[in-house]
């Protein structure tokens, strides 16, 4: 390493950030830059230990020690070589990672972990700044046509990875726009939409093939996309958002948060809605139902939006600010998460279930009734939850949006298909394999509800899968060319 005693001389430090009360008022990112010194200070703090869990950590095995070391050497062009041969938008996980490998990194035992996603969006941003991200410009050399369906970061990987190695690949997505969750789940303040359509860009240029406001089983029959193309990869995402089906659930006022997300970013990107359509919270008491990340956002942009109050609440107990023998080092950490739209302002509070929502006029939401649980472990060791006396208690609120994950994908699509499920109803797909050897499957559609890491991940892996199909390199050799010819 470069700097053998650097994460003795220097602290981890963060890019500074707007203040909150100035970020609020608009939709943009709010890290400010840093100087090439101070990413170089923070990459010298990788120990070069013995063994790099921190490649275990992350889903795509980002070869971390390695791009730290060039940027220290202010080599960033190998460091960007580095990224490049392990992911392949490192400008969307250097953002909106939550950094599993932070989690498992050994200086993290005693000290704080290196700023690995920092440093990784550092690297990638100078990569495009320096002209070093190319379109790969190659002409189709296969004759088989892929077809992915859906343009997630799932589909996204594994178009990038099957145009490398010269398919005919097309992506048909149902939305107007190309990005799936990227464009209309993620808000701006996080991912600006001009870093998606910088790469979708890029994309195009490379021979990718984009088919917006294509829904397949719709606007193109199953049977048609199987007879113009010899493998199909489905990417189309776990969309089938959990339901509260409570006294009051169909009042106005009462959303899904994804339908509350999917306009803001819509109306952001310069769409318009008819005027009883729009859900705005401007003026409004918030209550948000679940706790991760699209819990996060719908606060964010309900500060941005002008809601008045913001109470997020939270099923299960408040997590401890210490890892446990549960999740010691090198594991996930399950501790208290403190998200930029936390630190923007809102009320938390965890172990609250929701009896009820409440109307005055029977027709739309004035507030919510709420009571504290308790979670107890049964005989058979099963946590059970309780309600505990004299907590119910009313809360008046004209806006709740339901932030509960997601419980599988379309199930229309995998039926038209003639696919087997698993039994959490995704689609059942072994080595990416689904049960039609013609089809092939990745991202949240296969795994449920995840990252988008993960879903870089799954694309990369199911382009593999493919290409094994038509050649004889078997799938872990296909990565290692894979990687060659990113570099
Ligand atoms: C609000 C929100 C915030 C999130 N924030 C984060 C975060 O900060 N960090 C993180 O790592 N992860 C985050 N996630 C999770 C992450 O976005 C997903 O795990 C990831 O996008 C999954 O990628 P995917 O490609 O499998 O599916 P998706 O991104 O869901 O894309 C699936 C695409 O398929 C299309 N499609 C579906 N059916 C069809 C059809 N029949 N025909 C054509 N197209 C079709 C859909 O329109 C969609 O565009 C968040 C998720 C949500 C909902
Ligand atoms: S993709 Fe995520 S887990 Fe992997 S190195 Fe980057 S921040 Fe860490």
């Amino acid at each position: 390493m470069g700097k053998v005693t650097g994460f003795k001389e220097f602290k981890r430090s963060l890019p500074e950030r707007e203040d909150a009360a100035a970020r609020i008022q608009h939709f943009n990112e709010f890290d400010r830059g840093e100087s090439d010194e101070h990413i170089q200070k923070q990459s010298a703090r990788c120990m070069d230990c013995g063994v790099p869990f921190c490649h275990n950590g992350c889903p795509l095995g980002n070869v971390i020690p390695d791009f730290n070391d060039a940027v220290y050497k202010e080599d960033w062009k190998q460091a960007y070589e580095i990224l490049d041969s392990t992911n392949n938008f490192p400008e969307f996980t250097g953002r909106i990672c939550p950094a599993p490998c932070e989690g498992s990194c050994v200086l993290g035992i005693n000290n704080d972990p290196v700023a690995i996603e920092y440093i990784e969006k550092s690297i990638i941003e100078k990569a495009f700044e320096q002209g070093w991200v190319k379109a790969y410009q190659k002409q189709a050399t296969r004759d088989e046509k892929i077809a992915i369906v859906g343009s997630g970061p799932a589909g996204l990987a594994a178009a990038d990875q099957l145009i490398k190695l010269g398919y005919q690949v097309t992506v048909f997505e149902k939305n107007t726009r190309i990005g799936g969750l990227l464009r209309y789940g993620i808000p701006d303040f996080k991912l600006e939409k001009s870093i998606v359509d910088r790469r979708v860009a890029l994309l195009e240029a490379s021979g990718v093939t984009f088919k917006s406001n294509t829904e397949i089983g719709v606007d193109i029959q199953v049977d048609t996309l199987k007879a113009e193309f010899d493998s199909i990869i489905l990417c189309c995402g776990s969309t089938i958002p959990r339901d509260l089906n409570i006294e009051g659930r169909s009042l106005k006022g009462v959303h899904f948060a994804m339908d509350y997300l999917e306009q803001n970013n819509k109306i952001q990107a310069g769409d318009t809605f008819p005027e009883e359509q729009v859900i705005s919270p401007k003026g409004e008491d918030v209550v948000v139902i679940g706790g991760g990340d699209t819990g996060s956002d719908c606060i964010g942009t309900s500060n941005r939006l002008g809601a008045t109050s913001i109470l997020q609440i939270e099923i299960l107990g408040k997590p401890s600010n210490r890892r446990s023998h549960k999740d010691a080092w090198p594991l996930w950490p399950m501790t208290l998460k403190t998200s930029s739209s936390h630190e923007e302002g809102c009320d938390r509070e965890w172990a609250v279930m929701t009896k009820r929502f409440i109307s005055e006029d029977g027709n739309y939401l004035s507030g919510i009734e709420l009571c504290d649980i308790e979670w107890k472990e049964d005989q058979n060791g099963k946590f059970v939850m309780q309600e505990l006396p004299d907590t119910t208690r009313v809360i008046p609120c004209q806006k709740v949006f339901l932030a509960m994950g997601f419980l599988h994908p379309q199930q229309d699509l995998i039926h038209s298909f003639g696919l087997k499920v698993d039994d959490r109803k995704n689609i059942y797909a072994q080595n990416y394999q689904t049960s039609d050897p013609q089809i092939f499957a990745a991202g949240d559609a296969r795994r449920g509800q995840s990252l988008v890491v993960w879903a870089i991940a799954e694309g990369r892996e199911v382009a593999a899968a493919v290409h094994a199909k038509y050649s004889d390199v078997v799938p872990s050799k296909v990565k290692f060319e894979q990687n060659l010819l990113a570099v």
